[in-house]
Protein backbone atom coordinates (compact mmCIF):
# COMPACT_ATOMS: atom_id res chain seq x y z
CA UNK A 1 0.00 0.00 0.00
CA UNK A 2 1.36 3.37 -0.94
CA UNK A 3 1.22 5.80 2.13
CA UNK A 4 2.35 8.81 0.73
CA UNK A 5 0.53 12.16 0.83
CA UNK A 6 0.38 14.31 -1.89
CA UNK A 7 -0.40 18.22 -1.01
CA UNK A 8 0.34 21.40 -3.94
CA UNK A 9 2.64 19.08 -5.76
CA UNK A 10 5.03 18.05 -2.38
CA UNK A 11 5.39 14.26 -1.42
CA UNK A 12 5.16 13.17 2.51
CA UNK A 13 6.33 10.24 3.58
CA UNK A 14 5.69 8.84 7.01
CA UNK A 15 7.86 9.50 9.27
CA UNK A 16 6.45 8.83 12.76
CA UNK A 17 3.38 6.64 13.45
CA UNK A 18 0.20 6.96 15.96
CA UNK A 19 1.40 3.83 17.71
CA UNK A 20 5.07 5.94 18.82
CA UNK A 21 3.43 9.39 19.01
CA UNK A 22 1.31 7.74 21.41
CA UNK A 23 3.69 6.61 23.50
CA UNK A 24 5.94 9.45 23.10
CA UNK A 25 2.98 11.80 24.45
CA UNK A 26 2.21 9.92 27.30
CA UNK A 27 5.87 10.36 28.39
CA UNK A 28 5.85 14.20 27.89
CA UNK A 29 2.44 14.03 30.22
CA UNK A 30 4.02 12.02 32.89
CA UNK A 31 6.96 14.42 33.24
CA UNK A 32 4.53 17.16 33.55
CA UNK A 33 2.62 15.28 35.91
CA UNK A 34 5.16 15.19 37.92
CA UNK A 35 6.03 18.65 37.96
CA UNK A 36 2.70 20.13 37.98
CA UNK A 37 0.95 18.24 39.95
CA UNK A 38 -0.64 20.13 42.79
CA UNK A 39 0.06 23.56 41.40
CA UNK A 40 -3.00 24.43 39.48
CA UNK A 41 -1.58 24.72 36.02
CA UNK A 42 -2.54 26.76 33.37
CA UNK A 43 -1.80 25.19 30.03
CA UNK A 44 -1.32 27.55 27.19
CA UNK A 45 -2.05 25.79 23.49
CA UNK A 46 -0.59 27.48 20.81
CA UNK A 47 -2.98 27.54 17.56
CA UNK A 48 -3.66 26.45 15.48
CA UNK A 49 -0.49 23.28 14.99
CA UNK A 50 -0.50 22.34 18.43
CA UNK A 51 -4.36 21.29 18.65
CA UNK A 52 -4.13 17.31 18.38
CA UNK A 53 -1.13 17.46 20.82
CA UNK A 54 -2.09 19.49 23.00
CA UNK A 55 -5.79 17.15 23.19
CA UNK A 56 -3.86 14.12 23.85
CA UNK A 57 -1.52 15.29 25.85
CA UNK A 58 -3.75 16.85 28.13
CA UNK A 59 -6.09 13.58 28.20
CA UNK A 60 -2.84 11.74 29.80
CA UNK A 61 -1.42 14.39 32.28
CA UNK A 62 -4.63 13.52 34.51
CA UNK A 63 -4.22 16.77 36.68
CA UNK A 64 -7.94 18.31 36.84
CA UNK A 65 -7.15 21.07 38.89
CA UNK A 66 -5.56 23.14 35.53
CA UNK A 67 -6.54 25.91 33.41
CA UNK A 68 -6.48 25.84 29.34
CA UNK A 69 -5.79 28.67 27.60
CA UNK A 70 -5.28 29.40 23.61
CA UNK A 71 -2.70 31.74 22.15
CA UNK A 72 -1.76 31.98 18.27
CA UNK A 73 1.18 33.16 16.24
CA UNK A 74 2.10 32.90 12.76
CA UNK A 75 5.79 32.97 10.93
CA UNK A 76 5.60 30.40 8.14
CA UNK A 77 4.50 30.34 4.66
CA UNK A 78 4.72 27.17 2.37
CA UNK A 79 7.57 25.35 3.95
CA UNK A 80 9.92 27.70 5.40
CA UNK A 81 10.15 30.71 7.98
CA UNK A 82 9.72 34.55 7.10
CA UNK A 83 11.83 35.27 10.12
CA UNK A 84 9.30 37.59 11.77
CA UNK A 85 6.70 36.38 14.54
CA UNK A 86 3.33 37.88 14.89
CA UNK A 87 1.20 37.21 17.73
CA UNK A 88 -2.40 36.90 16.27
CA UNK A 89 -4.60 36.23 19.48
CA UNK A 90 -2.96 37.00 23.10
CA UNK A 91 -3.59 35.38 26.53
CA UNK A 92 -6.16 37.53 28.44
CA UNK A 93 -6.26 35.11 31.27
CA UNK A 94 -4.06 36.77 35.03
CA UNK A 95 -0.59 34.70 35.20
CA UNK A 96 1.11 36.25 37.72
CA UNK A 97 2.18 33.79 40.86
CA UNK A 98 0.81 31.05 38.18
CA UNK A 99 2.63 27.66 36.63
CA UNK A 100 2.70 28.10 33.28
CA UNK A 101 3.29 25.38 30.66
CA UNK A 102 3.20 26.53 26.75
CA UNK A 103 2.09 23.55 24.59
CA UNK A 104 3.80 23.93 20.87
CA UNK A 105 3.51 22.12 17.85
CA UNK A 106 7.30 22.47 16.68
CA UNK A 107 10.41 24.14 17.90
CA UNK A 108 12.56 25.03 14.50
CA UNK A 109 14.43 28.56 14.70
CA UNK A 110 13.26 28.88 18.11
CA UNK A 111 11.57 32.28 17.35
CA UNK A 112 8.30 32.08 18.24
CA UNK A 113 9.36 30.24 21.70
CA UNK A 114 11.29 33.19 22.65
CA UNK A 115 8.96 36.08 21.62
CA UNK A 116 6.38 33.50 23.17
CA UNK A 117 8.46 33.45 26.85
CA UNK A 118 9.34 37.21 26.65
CA UNK A 119 6.02 38.48 26.08
CA UNK A 120 4.81 35.89 29.14
CA UNK A 121 7.76 36.23 31.43
CA UNK A 122 7.13 40.45 32.01
CA UNK A 123 3.82 39.13 33.48
CA UNK A 124 5.06 37.44 36.13
CA UNK A 125 4.22 33.55 36.14
CA UNK A 126 5.70 31.42 39.56
CA UNK A 127 7.24 29.08 36.11
CA UNK A 128 7.07 29.03 32.83
CA UNK A 129 7.75 26.11 30.81
CA UNK A 130 7.87 24.88 27.36
CA UNK A 131 6.35 21.56 25.73
CA UNK A 132 6.73 20.53 22.62
CA UNK A 133 5.86 17.56 20.29
CA UNK A 134 8.74 18.34 17.68
CA UNK A 135 11.97 19.42 18.37
CA UNK A 136 14.73 20.30 15.43
CA UNK A 137 17.95 21.53 17.21
CA UNK A 138 20.01 21.66 14.07
CA UNK A 139 17.64 24.46 12.49
CA UNK A 140 17.48 26.51 15.54
CA UNK A 141 18.42 30.30 15.46
CA UNK A 142 18.39 31.49 19.05
CA UNK A 143 20.01 28.08 21.08
CA UNK A 144 16.43 27.63 22.66
CA UNK A 145 15.76 24.07 24.37
CA UNK A 146 12.33 22.87 25.53
CA UNK A 147 11.67 22.18 28.42
CA UNK A 148 9.39 18.92 27.39
CA UNK A 149 10.16 16.67 23.88
CA UNK A 150 8.15 14.39 22.19
CA UNK A 151 10.29 13.63 19.05
CA UNK A 152 14.21 15.15 18.65
CA UNK A 153 14.10 15.16 14.84
CA UNK A 154 16.38 16.35 11.88
CA UNK A 155 15.60 19.47 10.16
CA UNK A 156 12.75 18.13 7.88
CA UNK A 157 9.62 19.86 6.70
CA UNK A 158 6.72 18.31 8.58
CA UNK A 159 3.04 17.25 8.18
CA UNK A 160 -0.03 15.84 10.07
CA UNK A 161 -1.18 15.21 13.72
CA UNK A 162 -1.96 19.34 13.51
CA UNK A 163 0.63 20.25 11.45
CA UNK A 164 0.02 22.41 8.07
CA UNK A 165 0.58 22.84 5.03
CA UNK A 166 -0.56 26.17 3.73
CA UNK A 167 -3.26 25.16 5.98
CA UNK A 168 -3.77 21.95 4.85
CA UNK A 169 -3.37 18.10 6.35
CA UNK A 170 -3.70 19.13 9.80
CA UNK A 171 -6.11 16.81 10.35
CA UNK A 172 -3.54 13.22 9.48
CA UNK A 173 -3.24 11.35 12.51
CA UNK A 174 0.40 10.12 11.75
CA UNK A 175 3.49 12.32 11.29
CA UNK A 176 4.84 12.59 7.82
CA UNK A 177 7.73 14.27 6.21
CA UNK A 178 8.67 15.80 3.40
CA UNK A 179 10.57 13.70 0.54
CA UNK A 180 13.82 15.30 -0.24
P1 LIG B 1 10.01 28.67 14.75
O1 LIG B 1 9.57 30.02 15.22
O2 LIG B 1 10.63 27.81 15.83
O3 LIG B 1 10.92 28.77 13.55
O4 LIG B 1 8.77 27.91 14.18
C1 LIG B 1 7.64 27.69 14.87
C2 LIG B 1 6.45 27.53 13.96
O5 LIG B 1 6.81 27.30 12.58
C3 LIG B 1 5.73 26.29 14.36
O6 LIG B 1 4.79 26.58 15.38
C4 LIG B 1 5.06 25.86 13.08
O7 LIG B 1 3.86 26.56 12.90
C5 LIG B 1 6.02 26.29 11.99
N1 LIG B 1 6.89 25.17 11.57
C6 LIG B 1 8.21 25.00 11.83
N2 LIG B 1 8.68 23.86 11.30
C7 LIG B 1 7.61 23.27 10.69
C8 LIG B 1 7.45 22.03 9.98
O8 LIG B 1 8.36 21.20 9.80
N3 LIG B 1 6.19 21.76 9.52
C9 LIG B 1 5.14 22.63 9.69
N4 LIG B 1 3.96 22.26 9.18
N5 LIG B 1 5.26 23.80 10.36
C10 LIG B 1 6.48 24.10 10.86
Amino acid sequence: MDNTVVLNGLRFHPYLRREQIDEQVARVASEIRRDMEGKNPLFVVVLTGAFMFAADLLRHVGINENQIAFVRYASYEGTSTTGSVKQIMGLREEIEGRHVVIIEDIVDTGLTAEKMLADLAGRKPASLKFATLLYKPESSRTGFKPDYAAFTIPPKFILGYGLDLDGKGRNLADIYACEE
